[in-house]
């Protein structure tokens, strides 16, 4: 057994466990302060393994999985980190923080109150919490169990369902019922699984969700997903826990059924991929004859440089790894922290593709998972004197849409399809046509407004999301 494969035990931090990190004492006082404050508002945990591996400290706070993991001082407006850390530091007032606090959740989170039930689909008229049912054949499926994860990314805002704020429960008498509501609905191909991870959980709890999808009359589904981030952040989870053995057979099973199990694995940044046993774990995932996809989020102050998405996705393809998405950063949480230009995006994307060999280009992006479907931008072009966005849907919720070209006017600043108004002097997208609202009632600002997305997580870093 390599050193690699020696079992170590996971051994995560929050804000109330970080202090006993031996890297804590490295970090400048101003850095301690940043992540003892805004961990009140964003939810922190990281873990052995990606403070001792995955983090540069001679190049924090620069660096990437630092920025990744770390809450930082400017993912709160100066005026709000000023008052908070007043109420943390000085008044060390709990009641006044938690007020405080949940008034900046409030005003970050896209999801408000009804976020669950949008897509939420009814069995016998009652609604089926944790599942979602956006697009035609795919349903989204959140395992109570699975809704932490190895470490929290700084961007995700899954708070929500970290902190306990929805009523995301799932029960085992609901696996029934996400049984009874596939044999019913024959057009679904596909179950994602998602979190939150998923694979927090123990592989005795995911076969308990996973093995009713391989009885008989679930013939229909051809197509299990799971969306996790334990790739990057956890890799000995098929490696080296005491377990890892018993999920890679778990993957086998579902293979040998007929289906295809998917992996969909969140990657950031390059140096996630670099450590052994980060490569280890895609072997042996894809040796079980799964497939693993790599997807992830475009994010200021992380991945903004080319190189690294080549280097990830060529990585990735050399150990049987398929590049699947780069997405555009959801508008949720920190976004002026973290969001990007479509226009510098769509360079980013662009360059790092330009990199790479044809087998890495089956990566599409940069994708905007919106109100009415995922958008990717094709380019920007000069059409009849006017400069444009390119744009289609990679997936939709009417599936007419798909494929279908449109476009934009061009607009360096615009971060998100909300920002983006019809190219050639028109008022509406060919998807709003037909509408009997005026178009700002249906401007996809309002539609996210109201929360029909599934929540900002690995889950929705996904394919269905
Ligand atoms: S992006 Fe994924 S791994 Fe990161 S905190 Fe969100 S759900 Fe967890």
């Amino acid at each position: 057994m390599t050193a690699d494969a020696m079992p170590v035990k996971f051994k995560p931090y929050t804000r109330q466990t970080i202090k006993q990190a031996r890297q804590w004492e490295w970090m400048p006082e101003e850095l301690r302060e940043a992540t003892q404050v805004v961990s009140h508002v964003l939810p922190f945990r990281t873990n052995e393994y990606v403070l001792d591996q995955l983090i540069d400290w001679n190049k924090v706070p620069d660096d990437p999985i630092y920025r990744l993991v770390f809450p930082h001082r400017d993912m709160l407006p100066p005026e709000e980190y000023a008052h908070l850390r007043d109420l943390v530091l000085v008044k060390k007032d709990d009641a006044a923080i938690a007020k405080y606090v949940h008034g900046i959740r409030m005003r970050m989170n896209p999801h408000p109150a009804g976020q669950m039930t949008h897509n939420v689909p009814r069995v016998n008229d009652a609604p089926l919490k944790g599942l979602q049912h956006k697009y035609k054949e795919t349903v989204l499926f959140f395992p109570s169990a699975g809704q932490t994860c190895h470490a929290y990314c700084t961007f995700c805002f899954r708070w929500p369902q970290f902190v306990g704020m929805d009523d995301m429960k799932f029960d085992a008498r609901e696996t029934t019922q996400l049984a009874a509501y596939l044999r019913e609905h024959k057009e679904v191909t596909d179950v994602l699984i998602t979190g939150g991870d998923p694979l927090i959980m123990n592989t005795r709890s995911l076969a308990e969700f996973i093995e009713p999808l391989l009885a008989p009359d679930l013939a229909h589904i051809q197509n299990i997903r799971i969306g996790t981030k334990s790739v990057a952040y956890w890799p000995q989870r098929f490696v080296s826990d005491k377990d890892s053995d018993d999920l890679l057979r778990l993957f086998e099973r579902v293979v040998a059924s007929g289906k295809n199990m998917a992996i969909m694995g969140h990657y950031n940044h390059a140096v996630e991929l670099r450590q052994e046993i980060a490569q280890k774990a895609v072997k042996r995932i894809v040796g079980t004859g799964a497939t693993l996809r790599m997807q992830g989020p475009l994010i200021r102050h992380i991945n903004e440089d080319p190189k690294s998405w080549a280097e990830l996705w060529t990585t990735g393809v050399r150990l049987g790894a398929i590049p699947y998405y780069m997405f555009v950063e959801r508008d949720t949480g920190p976004r002026e922290y973290f969001q990007l230009p479509l226009a510098r995006a769509h360079e980013i994307f662009q360059q790092a593709y330009q990199m790479v060999s044809g087998l890495s280009r089956t990566v599409r992006g940069p994708s905007m998972s919106a109100f009415p479907g995922k958008v990717v931008i094709d380019g920007v072009a000069t059409i009849a004197g006017e400069k444009v966005f390119a744009l289609q849907f990679l997936q939709a919720r009417n599936a007419d849409w798909v494929r279908k070209p449109f476009y934009a006017k061009y607009d360096p600043d615009a971060t998100w399809m909300d920002d983006l108004v019809p190219a050639f002097g028109k008022d509406k997208f060919f998807f709003e046509e037909g509408e009997p609202a005026p178009r700002k009632i249906i401007r996809l600002a309002t539609a996210r407004g109201e929360a029909v997305l599934p929540p900002s997580g690995c889950g929705s870093h996904s394919n269905a999301a």
